[in-house]
């Protein structure tokens, strides 16, 4: 349904990704949003490697097998982990800039959006690293995200994804919970990236705790395990079709 990507005139991320490729080093590529104060994303973490990575992750390149797709595979970080582990993967981004730094790097990448339907091969791991899921943006979205998930995997697939619970957010000293249900899902943030004079369009990112996971996933005909918690409310997830 959708096949939206980003040109490198709009693209903060991607700038920072290509300049970091190209020279070793890039200016500040800044985070805003109305939910948060203002924060910066370090482009090297963009680039880290096995033994950089946090555990989950590192847990999700050991749990990954058969033929992987990345997705939102920015610089190509966790591609390159599991072609030196000899697997086969295809790595989709929207950022033109970042799919093309990814070939430079010797990735098999395509300027793919995830929930374009026109886009119908089929892989046994499909990997949404650092709270990939997010491209999602709202939990209303999460039906149309399991349809897309479910084209994409291969018989006997998986789809390892983490996020975090943003509860913590909104806990009080007492432990107590104080959430405005009208606003809707507390997980749903708003984001706009810039990276020296390159100004994004704002985006929905949605972090989902797993439970809220596991219930739409159920609904949608997957099963949701919790393999792995973080040290921040944060976990890894394996899906599988029921
Ligand atoms: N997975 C990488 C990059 C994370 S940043 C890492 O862990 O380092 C999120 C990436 O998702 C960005 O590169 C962005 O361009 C890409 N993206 C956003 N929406 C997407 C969509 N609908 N389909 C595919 N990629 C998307």
């Amino acid at each position: 349904m959708e096949n939206r990507t980003i040109e490198p005139k709009r693209d903060p991320m991607g700038r920072a990704i290509a300049d970091y490729h190209s020279t070793g080093k890039a200016a500040k590529l800044r985070v805003l949003s109305s939910m948060f104060y203002e924060d910066e994303i370090p482009v090297s973490t963009l680039f880290r490697t096995f033994g950089e990575m946090p555990p989950l992750e590192q847990r999700m390149m050991e749990l990954s097998r058969g033929r992987v797709l990345d997705v939102g595979a920015g610089s190509g970080c966790h591609s390159l982990v599991l072609m030196e582990r000899g697997l086969g993967v295809k790595a989709i981004d929207i950022s033109e800039l970042s799919v093309q730094v990814m070939r430079e790097r010797g990735v098999d990448a395509a300027l793919v959006n995830f929930f374009d339907e026109t886009f119908v091969e089929k892989f046994d791991t499909v990997l949404m690293a650092m709270n990939g899921i997010g491209i999602v943006g709202k939990v209303e979205r999460l039906p149309e995200f399991f349809r897309c998930a479910k084209r994409l995997l291969a018989p006997g697939g998986q789809l390892l994804l983490d996020s975090s619970d943003l509860r913590y957010l909104f806990e009080e000293e007492d432990g107590s919970f104080t959430v405005n249900l009208a606003a809707g899902y507390y997980g749903e943030v708003d984001f706009e990236l810039r990276y020296k004079g390159v100004k994004g369009a704002s985006f929905d990112w949605l972090y989902i705790d797993f439970e809220t996971l596991s219930l739409y996933a159920n609904e949608a005909g997957f099963n949701c395990e919790r393999c792995a918690d973080g040290e921040h409310y944060d976990y890894l997830a394996r899906l599988t079709v029921k």
